[in-house]
Formats: structure tokens, sequence, C-alpha cells
């Protein structure tokens, strides 16, 4: 154990450069470093925290949080929002303190965030709960690094920048991209996902509130809903847009391109994400951060775990299997009001892609575990696992965003790599090994953006894990949230002085 410790400590300088952060820009700013660490949960091992989940959970049913969501269907009322956005300004407000403050207002509303997350985007108490930290971290760290690129280069600011973020992560991911915008000296309007504008429209106004209260321009954040099929390329391609910060599908990506072929666009896009367990591994280890991976907030993460690749002996014997599917049969599947859940709900009911993920079997491929409908609607299904997924098939290579875990052998670790290079995508990448030869190889051949080793592979911790892919995870200057160079990217790239 002390070898391998002592190897690992070699290993961050013999990672190529270019892997090492995926940023590819200026270095660390020196005044970031000692100001800034990252908020913690809630301990549910205290009573007290105990009583205020339930109180929550109890309210979440009935709750009326976030309705009062701006709807815009007028070209004209589009125009006019977005001239006040334009036309808010900083003044003399100082951003630093400002972003510092908006983080304190949203630890102060942490059980409000809690509540408009599980009654609208199905989030479990354990999964939005690290979400709301992680949004206070970004507002406190951000805040640093606006300071400190205030003392060195000042960024150039852009008028207006347009959040568009997703449904899975309703608060951490619109926060990060809003006070990234904000910290470059932006004014901000977003529009949320369908399914989680009320989430949206929460967060904005404590975002709002903040800022109001810091002396700052209120008009700087403003959130508005716009129907997509007939306002939403109006959005995208408006004058009065600077930049876009898109979280969603490659597609997505693609489309606005070609709304406005010249828009500035940062997008962190789709994922086909796989952890690979060789035998030198701790079995028990692996089968955790796996089924963590896979099934955390019932899959629908850009980063969760849709493959595991078991490599050599791991892949003949039975073990890891067996443990894996009494695990994940241990699951208890419901809705996020059930303190007991630790599978929640879909957010839209099965279809398409998914729907097929979860009830059709590629050639060759058997069902370790079959999933479930459990209610009429098509929210709820209990986690499938299926084996024998074949290199090149639709499940190598389709990004599902649900409970299905695929598992795939290779004889060696080079060949379980060739498995995970050869997808589209490139967001996160897990190796299970005590191995330090092994951690080697994989650091130097594997694609993709955020390398993990011996850990589960979502839930990113700001400033300890800048959040970005490769390949067709990324759109635009390949910076990471939550990393040293993603202001310098965002401001750097918006003056025209760096691309992709
Ligand atoms: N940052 C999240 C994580 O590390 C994933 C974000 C996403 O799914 O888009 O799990």
């Amino acid at each position: 154990k002390e070898r391998f410790l002592a190897s690992l400590r070699d290993l961050d300088d013999s990672v190529p450069p270019s892997k090492r952060v995926a940023d590819r820009h200026a270095a660390v700013p020196a005044a970031t470093s000692g100001h800034f660490t990252n908020s913690p949960d809630t301990d549910p091992a205290v009573a007290v925290n105990r009583d205020r989940m339930r109180a929550i959970l109890a309210r979440v049913p009935s709750s009326q949080l976030g309705t009062d969501i701006l709807r815009i269907s007028e070209k004209s009322a589009l125009d006019e929002l977005l001239g006040k956005a334009a036309a808010a300004s900083w003044g003399a407000a100082d951003r630093r303190a400002v972003l510092h403050r908006i983080g304190d207002a949203l630890e102060s509303n942490r059980d409000v965030l809690l509540e408009v997350m599980a009654a609208e985007a199905g989030k479990t108490i354990d999964q939005a709960d690290p979400e709301v930290s992680e949004a206070i971290d970004f507002a406190h760290y951000y805040a640093e690094l606006a300071a400190a690129e205030i003392d060195g280069a000042t960024p150039v600011p852009a008028r207006v920048t347009l959040v568009t973020p997703p449904w899975n992560f309703p608060v951490a991911i619109p926060a990060g991209s809003m006070l990234a915008a904000l910290a470059a000296g932006s004014a901000v309007v977003i529009k949320p996902a369908g399914p989680a504008e009320r989430c949206g429209t929460v967060l904005t106004g404590i975002v709002r509130d903040a800022l109001a209260a810091a002396g700052a321009d209120p008009a700087l954040v403003t959130l508005l809903q716009v129907d997509e099929g007939t306002l939403g390329r109006e959005l995208v391609a408006h004058p009065l847009v600077d930049r876009v910060i898109l979280t969603g599908a490659y597609e997505t990506a693609e489309l606005f391109r070609s709304f406005r072929p010249d828009l500035p666009l940062l997008a962190e896009t789709s994922g086909k994400n796989a952890i690979i367990v060789t035998p030198s591994a701790d079995l028990d280890l692996a089968v955790k951060d796996v089924v963590a991976s896979a099934f955390g907030h019932a899959g629908q993460k850009c980063s969760a775990a849709s493959l595991v690749v078991l490599v050599g002996s791991v892949a003949r014997s039975q073990r890891f299997r067996t443990q894996l599917l009494d695990a994940v049969s241990s699951l208890e599947v419901g809705w996020p009001w059930e303190m007991t859940t630790q599978v929640g709900p879909l957010v839209e009911p099965a279809a398409g892609k998914l729907l097929d993920g979860l009830t059709t079997l590629g050639d060759g491929e058997s069902w370790l575990l079959q999933p479930r409908r459990l209610d009429e609607n098509g929210q709820l299904w209990s986690p499938g696992i299926r084996d024998g997924v074949r290199r090149g098939s639709a499940y190598h290579r389709t990004e599902y965003f649900g409970p299905i875990l695929g598992i795939m052998t290779a004889d060696t670790l080079d060949e379980a790599i060739d498995l995970v290079n050869e997808v589209d995508f490139g967001l996160t990448s897990g190796l299970h090994s005590l191995d330090a030869a092994e951690v080697r190889t994989w650091l130097d051949r594997v694609q993709a953006g955020n390398l993990y080793v011996n850990r589960g592979i979502t839930g990113a911790i700001v400033r300890r894990q800048p959040f970005g892919g490769w390949k067709r995870s990324a759109v635009g200057p390949g910076t990471k949230a939550g990393g040293p160079n993603y202001l310098i990217g965002l401001s750097g790239w918006a003056a025209g002085t760096s691309s992709a």
C-alpha cells in the first residue's frame, strides 16, 4: 500500500500536460490559492438535520415554489428584456464581494432549493444536497478567480451571456454558468430547461435578491421561459446576445450553431462513460463506485457510468457480477419525498432511445437484471444491467441517460481502453486498479476530460476536479467549469483571442 501511494504521488508529473487539466490556457493566478474551501453537505448523522430533511420532504408534494415563472411569447417582449439586460451595469459594485454574498445567500436558502429540486426535478435529498453545495462553491470560487483576474489581466466584459442549462442539475449548473458570466463582468439572461424552470426561477430569485442587497443591479440576471419552437431561435441568434453557455445534448450545440454560425458557444455536451475494473482492483470498492455512478439520480447525469468493462479474470469469474447484482437489486426505487428512496424517478417518462435501452437487448446481450416499469406513467424504473454488450453495438456507443448499465469484457487493459475510446464522447472515465503501472497506462491512453482512479465518476468537486470533456462532450474553448482557467477562457474567448 505504501509503495502504491508513493508511486501515485509521482503520477501527476507523469501525466501529459494536455491531459492534466484539459485547460490549455494560463496558469492558476497565485491569488486564488488559500481563499477557498468547499462548502460542506448537510450531515444526516446530526439529529436536527434529519428533522430538517423530514420537514422539507413533507412540504414537497404540495410545494408551489417557483411557479411564478416569466413566460415570453412575443418577439417585442424578448427585445425589451434583452435590452434591459444589456443596459445593466456593474457600476462600482465589487464583483468579488457580490459573488461571496450570493454564495452566502445560497447557503441560507439551502432548504428552499432542496424543496424545489425534489418537487420539480425528482431529486432525492442525497443527490440534491451536494448540488446546493456545488452551487455555493461556484459562487465563492469564481469570486476569488474574479478578484485575481482584476488584479492581473482585466477580463473583457461581454454585454449579455445567454445561459441555457439542463434539467438534470437544475441548480448547480445554472448557478455555475451564470456566476461565471457575472464574475467575468457580463450580464446574464437565463432560459431554464422546461422540466427545471421552477428550480431556475427560485435560484434566480435568490441571486437577484443578493445582487440588490449588495448594491448591484438585479437586472444583471434575468430569467425567462420561451417556447423553443417559436422564440428559441430568436433568443439564441439575438444581436444583443454576445455568447452562450450551454449544457445539454451535442445535437443542441449543433442546432445553436446552425442558428448563428459565428456564435461564441461554450458547451458541455453528452457523455458515454465507462469504468474499467482490472484483476488488481479492490472489487468491493469497485462495485460500490460503479453502482453510485450508474444509478445516482437514476443515471440522469452526463457523467454517469453507462458501461463497466471487466478485464481478464474479473470478466471470467462470477464474483464481480454476483456482488453487482446483489447491490443493485437492493436499491430502493421510489419518489423523492420518501426518505428511503435511493433511485428516484425519470424526470420525463421513458421514451425513444431510453425506452429502447430499458426494454430491448442487442445481439449477444442478456439481462443480468431486467429493468421493470413501476408506475403507470413510465417515470419509475427499477435499475437494469445488461451483460455481454458487444463492441460497436448500439448500446456500446449510445448515451441513454437513465438507470441502465452495460457490462463489456476485455482480455487486457489495453483492449479495455480501446473499447472506451471507440465512443464519440469523452467526458468522464474511471479505472479501478491497485497497480500503479496500470494506472499510468490508462492515464496515457484514455480519452476523456475527467479521469477518476478508484473513485466513482460522478460528482466532480469545484476546484478539486474541474469538469469538462473531449471529443463530442464539449464544444467551444474547452475550459473546465469549476477550474482555474474557466473565467480566463470565457473572457479571452469572448474577446476573440482564443479558439477551440
Ligand atoms: N458535474 C456533474 C458531475 O460531475 C455532471 C454534470 C452533468 O451531468 O452535466 O457529476
